[in-house]
């Protein structure tokens, strides 16, 4: 009894090659003597999807030809020594093709492994992407007459570091397992046959001769080693991020709650830019952020404005209702603003001294924003101010930004 299947009863039509695969792929994680617990399995939609109820190991049911993007997020953030595998068919592999191409350039480490019956099984038995010119179904009874796609060609050359393709039928276990045993980008397209579709349209079907007259070479390729994509920080040296997080303790700097900050200014007056400043500096402090831009259609006339959500929490909505602070900047900020402004019970309101006097209800600080350093810097003034009165970044990171730190000697 395998340690990676639940049971010996698979689900599938009697005679169809996804029995061979699932066995094969559990005997290939034996052989690397992985626990089971050790592994998540990503099926597609398809036939081959209903594994899930026959593996041990975590399992998780994607979307159409989507399963390969959810693994590799599975994948990049967990530690090594786990093993991410993509059961996936070859319409969904068409879907999808895509989101393998983009894990096989980023180097995931994952092995995708493809059930090319050169047709959609589970909806009636489509022509897909993989299907060979020849090869007849029910809405193509004479063949497509169309090349196929080279899937590991195509992966290889976007940088996978393990391709093989084999025939669906002896032991390919030995391939299977130098895929998962990558620590990288790997992927086994396993050539098959649908016993339901595949005899209907192609009576004197021969898996091995159809596979050779459409080309498809069995064998591996390997492209030379490079770093698998993982999340960054989870490598054991201190990284910039903890160092950054040291330095905020060390000035008693941080946050406890929520910020929402809404700035509105001008366009042409580096609004995007100021809110995209901070929220980067405060992704570089340890928070979490968000940042949404609103203006016109016509992207240099009238107001620009920011809405940006700072927390020390994963940030689940980035909408605000009422923000912390409200700053405004220009005669088109404050313009655009009003609304929002009048609707304020809490908070605080930062308006250029420029500005005429405002009714509020909430008090409103003027300040100058736009003297100092002219109109183009009266955001990042603007925004800078906030950071330091609310103190929840080291001083370092708020001059990455703020105009003070990078102009010497201010305009007159
Ligand atoms: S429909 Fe075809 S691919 Fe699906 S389980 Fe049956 S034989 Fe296999």
């Amino acid at each position: 009894m395998s340690t990676v299947l639940l049971t010996d009863k698979l689900p599938y039509c009697p005679g169809c090659t996804h029995h061979h695969v699932t066995r094969q792929t559990a005997k290939a994680l034996e052989k690397l003597g992985v626990s089971p617990l050790d592994v998540v399995l990503v099926t597609d939609i398809g036939c081959h999807g209903i594994a899930d109820a026959v593996f041990a190991t975590h399992t998780v049911h994607g979307l159409h030809g989507r399963s390969t993007a959810i693994a590799a997020g599975i994948a990049m953030a967990l530690p090594a020594g786990k093993k991410v595998v993509v059961f996936i068919g070859d319409g969904g592999a068409t879907i999808g093709l895509q989101h393998i191409l983009e894990a096989a350039r980023m180097n995931v480490p994952l092995t995708v492994v493809v059930h090319n019956n050169f047709l959609y099984g589970m909806t009636g038995g489509q022509p897909s992407g993989l299907t060979p010119p020849e090869f007849k179904t029910m809405v193509a009874p004479e063949g497509t007459h169309l090349p196929h796609h080279n899937l590991c060609e195509l992966v290889h050359e976007a940088g996978a570091a393990f391709a093989a393709r084999v025939v669906g039928l002896g032991d390919f276990s030995s391939t299977l397992a130098d895929a998962f045993a990558q620590d990288g980008f790997a992927l086994v397209e396993v050539l098959e046959m649908c016993t339901s579709y595949t005899p209907k349209f192609n009576p004197d079907f021969k898996l091995r001769q159809v596979a050779e007259a459409a080309g498809y070479a069995v064998g591996s390729w390997t492209n030379p080693p490079r770093p698998p994509f993982r999340l960054q920080f989870r490598g054991g040296k201190p990284s910039l991020l903890s160092q950054l997080k040291l330095v905020a303790r060390q000035e008693n700097v941080g946050l406890m709650r929520r910020l929402a900050i809404v700035l509105a200014g001008s366009a042409g007056e580096g609004v995007q830019y100021a809110a995209e400043s901070l929220a980067r500096a405060a992704v570089s402090g340890g928070l979490h952020a968000t940042k949404k831009g609103s203006y016109p259609v016509t992207v240099g006339v009238g107001f620009s404005a920011a809405e940006i959500l700072l927390s020390p929490h994963p940030i689940r909505y980035h909408g605000i209702t009422e923000p912390d602070f409200l700053v405004i900047t220009s005669e088109d900020g404050l313009h655009w603003a009003k609304p929002k402004l009048a609707t304020m019970r809490s908070g605080r309101v930062f308006v250029d001294a420029s500005l005429p006097q405002l009714e509020s209800p909430v008090p409103v600080e003027r300040r100058d924003f736009r003297t100092p350093f002219g109109a183009k810097n009266a955001a990042l003034l603007a925004l800078a101010t906030v950071a330091q009165e609310e103190a929840f970044l080291p001083e370092a990171l708020v001059a990455t930004f703020d105009p003070r730190a990078k102009v010497a000697t201010p305009k007159s």
